[in-house]
């Protein structure tokens, strides 16, 4: 079930030219409505083809309003109940609210290093891409057509 935008939170995060939900978006699914001509809600984001939406929950999570919401199985979470993460630097946090009223909340470490400070390529051996090449390395059949510099992070 897909994603939603509460309008009354969202803020069009201030007009960027990329809002977060649509730099977040595995899918490309999410759009801002700049003048209001698609929804009637100006400066408000909005999910453009709910039926694509995989509930990859990575826009509720970066929303720095709490602006998005997803619609989940009936069966998972019944009408009126809800599941919303709030994101931190080093936790995030779950809150579950039941039908009935009740609330819980869960709160995760998710990382045990400081934002920006992993060097996923510190300490491996320079990439030699004469090695694409080669049999059982890349590809089963012939030469790699393309732009290398495409292909990896040379640092
Ligand atoms: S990330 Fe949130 S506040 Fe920013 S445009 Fe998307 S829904 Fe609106
Ligand atoms: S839940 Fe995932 S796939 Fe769906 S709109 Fe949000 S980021 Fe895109």
């Amino acid at each position: 079930m897909p994603t939603f935008v509460r309008t009354e939170k969202c803020d069009g995060c201030k007009g960027q030219d990329k809002t977060a939900c649509m730099y977040i978006c595995p899918h490309d699914l999410m759009k801002l409505d700049k003048d209001g001509s698609e929804t009637g809600h100006a400066m408000k984001a909005f999910n453009q083809e709910p039926e694509q939406c995989w509930e990859c929950y990575s826009c509720v999570k970066i929303c720095p309003q709490q602006a998005i919401e997803c619609r989940h199985y009936a069966d998972i979470v019944p009408l009126g109940a809800s599941v919303q993460p709030l994101r931190g630097s080093d936790s995030i946090m779950w809150t579950i609210k039941f039908r009935n009223g009740n609330m819980k909340r869960f709160k995760f470490p998710i990382r045990t290093t400081p934002e920006g400070s992993i060097e996923p390529y510190a300490g491996k051996p320079a990439v030699d891409m004469a090695s694409l090449d080669k049999p059982g390395v890349f590809t089963m059949t012939g030469k790699l057509k393309g732009d290398r510099s495409q292909l990896i992070c040379l640092k």
